[in-house]
């Protein structure tokens, strides 16, 4: 596993991030709790915050949506935050690890290791042997 220096650039990602959920974070009727930051290869960056309900979404897809959507198709390094988590990071569900590596199969996650410290580290460390689809 390779761990990255984490950047000036990964720092402002999740300054970014703990914005986005600042400003529209709702712990009653939305529970808007967690939110995204992902930073594509060209440097530009979308943040969402999760949207709950019956289907709800994590904040990395919405976040990971709203760059799709705005055709990016090259993506960098993403992290998700949570205000009370330690370092405000919180690492993505195993739902969101399939969509990250399906859809980013290069894209690095900033994440807590199991000390509390800070790491980087490539989606495909964190979801191994993943389902990939049946090409035939
Ligand atoms: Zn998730």
């Amino acid at each position: 596993m390779i761990f990255y220096d984490i950047t000036e650039q990964d720092k402002e990602l999740i300054k970014i991030a703990l914005e986005t959920l600042e400003k529209n974070f709702d712990d009653g009727v939305y529970n808007h709790t967690v939110g995204a930051a992902v930073r594509c290869k060209n440097g530009k960056v979308y943040s969402g915050v999760n949207c709950d309900g019956i289907h709800g979404s994590c904040a990395e897809y919405i976040a990971i949506g709203m760059s799709i959507s705005a055709s990016e198709r090259e993506f960098d390094t993403i992290v998700s935050v949570h205000d009370k988590a330690p370092n405000c990071l919180v690492a993505p569900c195993g739902n969101c690890r399939q969509m990250l590596v399906e859809y980013c199969p290069d894209i690095k996650v900033i994440l807590n290791n199991d000390d509390n410290e800070i790491i980087k580290v490539d989606i495909k460390d964190l979801i191994p042997f993943a389902w990939k689809p049946i090409i035939v």
